[in-house]
């Protein structure tokens, strides 16, 4: 199933699961922001730290400045990513006390 709204490139699922909390899947709605960003760590279950960039512009030297931040995102079962995939990360209601979103999946 292909979600909606979503207008970035996504490797779709190859394979069914039965997680609850899997946008493709589940129950789990998916809505506000959608963003890109780099797999960082994978080391708690089923969570995935995501660095995404952001730019920044500093009015005293009229140029834009890179800021990154790290934000945790839940690995829905039929989701396969590594350290280091550029995936796109899709915002969802708090699922722990710091996740809110969720992996959709690596960018083609
Ligand atoms: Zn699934």
């Amino acid at each position: 199933m292909m979600l909606s709204g979503v207008s970035v490139k996504i490797k779709q699922p190859a394979r069914e699961c039965n997680d609850e909390e899997c946008p493709y899947h589940g129950h789990l709605k998916v809505r506000g922001k959608i963003r890109i960003g780099r797999v960082v760590s994978l080391k708690a279950k089923r969570m995935a730290v995501v660095e995404v960039e952001s730019f920044y512009y500093v009015k005293k030297y009229m140029r834009y400045e890179r800021r990154r931040s790290k934000l945790h995102a839940r690995v829905p079962a039929c989701v396969d990513v590594s350290e280091g995939d550029r995936v796109a990360v899709g915002e969802t209601r708090p699922l722990a006390k710091s996740v809110a979103h969720v992996v959709l999946g690596r960018v083609m």
